[in-house]
């Protein structure tokens, strides 16, 4: 008889504190679409300023997020943004950018690290005045943790170094920062000088939310653009109460996520018949593969491990592209 189950699956399958539960029952509200919640104002304005941003607008999720900032870096309609053929917005938000945004994707390969080659970036990109025959390029988005490779971190200098690609070709530069939090153990918070979205219900364990920060003006339009996509809520102080908690008590915590996933990976290691690259262990997931190359043996420890208590996620061919079906993905 299982008692207590170590859950796995996913850093999204966190209950609210009772902490969280007591901030969001006691939480001043007022309506947020008119722009008068005190306690989304406060989150907001704490979020910037860790970011080191001029402003944050508090979003549903991580998707709209995504959404709306490719939109507001690609306003033209029919226009181009250049994204890992692995990364989150190209495989699991529905294509969202293209059937609702109207945003043509150009992917380009994403290396094992989460990266793509800065060459291959700048190869993509097209003629930003366009041509009879294909779309301009307005933005290059970047994920970090980039999450289908493992949940490895995007260094300060790489990401400078597609900065100063964007710039020269006057390019926007979108950074879907899911985990940046769990990134930010290598890359500081406000190194990042753009606009980029970050998801509070991963890691930190919020109930709910992202948050997009950014400049005033990219702000209001994002704001504007959330309206449209039916993302603005009205007494969300509910929500963002829980995520401020979330900011004061998970934060620290995420360290030693990090610790355990990489003993985790290490124990497992030693293990006969299961593959792991430890050294690509730097943040909180983790990626198991069966020696024998088989996926029915992985199925087979991910039930027996679940008879034992211990959740893990069944990895599937959509999910890890560049890794073939026979992987148990760890969530520490
Ligand atoms: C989870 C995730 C998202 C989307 O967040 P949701 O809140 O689930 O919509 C976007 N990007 C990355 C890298 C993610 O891991």
């Amino acid at each position: 008889m299982v008692t207590r189950s170590v859950d796995l699956r996913s850093d999204t399958v966190t209950r609210p504190t009772d902490a969280m539960r007591e901030a969001m029952a006691s939480a001043e509200v007022d309506d947020d679409i008119l722009g008068y919640d005190p306690t989304a104002r406060h989150l907001e304005e704490e979020m910037a300023k860790m970011m080191g941003k001029e402003a944050a607008l508090f979003v549903p999720s991580g998707t709209m997020g995504n959404l709306i900032c490719v939109m507001v870096h690609c306003e033209m309609r029919g226009s181009e943004v250049i994204l890992g053929d692995n990364s989150h917005i190209h495989v699991y938000e529905n294509g969202g950018i293209s059937t609702i945004g109207g945003v043509h994707p150009k992917t380009v390969k994403n290396e094992e690290d989460g990266t793509m080659e800065l060459g291959a970036i700048e190869a993509a990109i097209r003629d930003p005045k366009g041509s009879t025959f294909y779309p301009s390029t307005m933005s290059i988005c970047l994920e970090n943790t980039h999450a289908n490779s493992g949940g490895r971190c995007l260094s300060a200098e790489y990401t400078d170094s597609v900065g100063k690609i964007a710039k020269r070709h006057g390019l926007k530069l979108h950074i879907d920062g899911a985990r940046l939090f769990n990134a930010s153990i290598v890359i500081s918070l406000t190194h990042v000088h753009t606009m980029f979205q970050v998801c509070l219900s991963k890691g930190l364990g919020a109930p709910v939310g992202t948050v997009i920060v950014g400049s005033h003006t990219f702000i209001e339009k994002a704001k504007t653009l959330r309206k449209t996509l039916g993302g603005g809520m009205r007494q969300i102080g509910v929500l963002c109460a829980a995520a401020l908690v979330a900011l004061q008590e998970n934060l620290p915590k995420l360290q030693f996520d990090h610790k355990k996933a990489k003993l985790l990976a290490e124990g497992l290691n030693q293990m006969k018949g299961i593959r792991i690259n430890a050294a690509a262990v730097e943040t909180n997931m983790i990626f198991m593969d069966m020696e024998d190359g088989s996926r029915l043996t992985a199925e087979k420890l991910r039930k027996s491990l679940t008879e034992c208590g211990i959740l893990v996620l069944p990895g599937n061919s959509s999910r890890y592209v560049s890794h073939g079906q026979n992987l148990i993905c760890l969530n520490v």
